[in-house]
């Protein structure tokens, strides 16, 4: 399988290349030429190879359709290293519970930092491993964070030879957990720098030391940020596990909602649902950020200013663009790479919207690519939470609610609607206690963690400084 950019760069690439190049050359996304079909035979056999051999056997085989650069036995033995209980929390992996009627939750969220973000986070850690290993190369990952991309990577890559991590997040804006998960990691490896700032600033810093090509290629700077494949691809398998969950046979369908930031989630249901998944509709649910709920609703996708985008309960979707967003366009767009640019190149730039009303395609977003869409508020969060709580006696965390809230919109008869968990309500508590009044659940492992020590340089949003750390910690 090789690789092609979505603003049509011609020259196809491997996936070892791609895993640590992130951006295409020419500012597009990487997809696959085309996606592999799955034929019912084999999605019969993947059936059995998910229940009776586990999740890590199923990655294996799902991953070895679009990775021919790394040796099967050794890519068993990188899927079989990252899906195991002990880092999961249960066998299962991806245990699917019952909600109501037709409605589940697929839990993604039981992982070192309890959001789903490591499911593909942890596998990237070791591929990087790997193949740095392989090539005898190290790699300085510098990125911005509010909170759980951060921390995914900091414990994917803690203790990862070849692999350092420098993550700036804005001082003080995280909440009391988030910053006690990624602030008390004492690897060698790890460096959190506290910026005196907002988010923003955080991203401002690292797109300057980015933009810097010199430093780039001196230090090795790179990123783990959702538009890199290798996560995509990691989380198509939880779509395939969720449906061999839901259903006996081939021949039912399921729906999934999936709450959604920046598109990386969804778009992987996308990808399974290309291979042929029998999935009957992909609901985008997002909170009073609602890029891609009004896209789907009217054909014009118009980013937001950063001003304009609201801090929200379910701050990990608060995004002005969804940077995933172009790879589901191009597959919309018949795959044309020049048009892709023309709208995400240049008009974006130009009006900071396209329109999409008008096109031929925008019938396609429902009838042939399965897609709807819908939005939650703080207030319909907070309904939803009570209600889970009161009604099933179970707490799910803001943006998850987000999700239920969305998916009870969008039932169908005769088909199952399963809601991709993303995170554990207890990343999340002030927002739960005022739903619920009660506290939620605290996993063993994490308590206490604020009174950790902490690791942490405070830094002026200054691009000189944190060029100077990163200097000075690599000599
Ligand atoms: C990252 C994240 C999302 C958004 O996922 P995308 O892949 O960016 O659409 C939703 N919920 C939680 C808890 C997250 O961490």
């Amino acid at each position: 399988m090789k690789y092609i950019s979505t603003r049509g760069d011609q020259s196809p690439k491997h996936f070892c290349d791609i895993l640590l190049e992130g951006l295409a050359p020419d500012g597009g996304l990487y997809l696959p030429e085309s996606y592999p079909h799955v034929d019912d035979a084999t999605l019969s056999r993947w059936r059995a190879v998910y229940h009776q051999q586990g999740y890590a056997e199923l990655a294996f085989e799902i991953l070895s359709l679009y990775i021919d650069d790394i040796p099967a036995d050794d890519l068993r033995a990188l899927c079989a290293k990252t899906y195991t209980a002990e880092v999961f929390g249960t066998g299962e992996i991806v245990p699917l519970r019952h909600l109501e009627n037709n409605l589940w939750l697929e839990a993604l969220s039981n992982g070192p930092t309890l959001a789903f973000k490591d499911m593909a986070m942890q596998l990237l850690g070791n591929l990087f491993e790997y193949e740095l290993a392989r090539r005898r190369e190290e790699l300085n990952i510098l990125g911005a964070t509010s909170g759980d991309t951060g921390s995914a990577a900091e414990y994917a890559m803690r203790g990862k030879k070849g692999v350092r991590v420098f993550m700036t997040s804005p001082a003080g804006r995280m909440s009391p957990f988030q910053q006690a998960q990624m602030f008390s990691l004492m690897d060698d490896n790890i460096f959190n720098i506290a910026v005196d700032g907002v988010f923003d600033d955080c991203q401002d810093m690292v797109k300057a030391v980015s933009n810097d090509l010199g430093f780039k290629s001196r230090y090795k700077i790179g990123t783990v940020n959702s538009i890199n494949w290798a996560r995509l691809l990691a989380q198509v398998v939880y779509y395939f596990a969720g449906y061999f969950q839901a259903t006996q046979t081939n021949l039912e369908k399921v729906s999934f909602t999936v709450p959604s930031g920046n598109f990386g989630n969804v778009c992987a249901g996308h990808v399974a649902r290309m291979m042929g998944l029998p999935i009957a509709r992909l609901v985008a649910a997002t909170n009073e950020n609602d890029v891609l709920d009004e896209f789907f609703k009217t054909g014009v996708y118009r980013v937001r200013a950063s001003a304009d985008t609201l801090e929200t309960s379910s701050p990990s979707m608060d995004i002005s663009k969804a940077s995933n967003f172009e790879r589901f366009i191009f597959d919309l767009l018949g795959r044309d790479g020049v048009r892709v640019k023309a709208l995400f190149g240049d008009a974006l730039a130009r009006d900071g919207q396209f329109d999409l009303s008008q096109h031929p395609a925008f019938n396609d977003l429902r009838l042939r690519y399965g897609f709807d869409s819908g939005k939650s508020t703080h207030a319909d969060r907070l309904a939803c939470i009570k209600d889970n709580y009161l009604r099933h006696g179970m707490m799910i965390d803001t943006h998850t609610a987000d999700g239920v809230k969305v998916a009870l919109e969008h039932l169908q008869s005769g088909v199952p609607m399963i809601v991709l968990e993303t995170a554990l309500p207890i990343k999340f508590a002030q927002t739960i206690v005022e739903a619920t009044g009660v506290l939620p659940d605290r996993p063993a492992k994490f308590v206490g963690i604020e009174d950790l020590p902490k690791k942490v340089t405070p830094m002026a949003a200054d691009v000189a400084a944190i060029k100077a750390f990163i200097t000075e910690k690599c000599a």
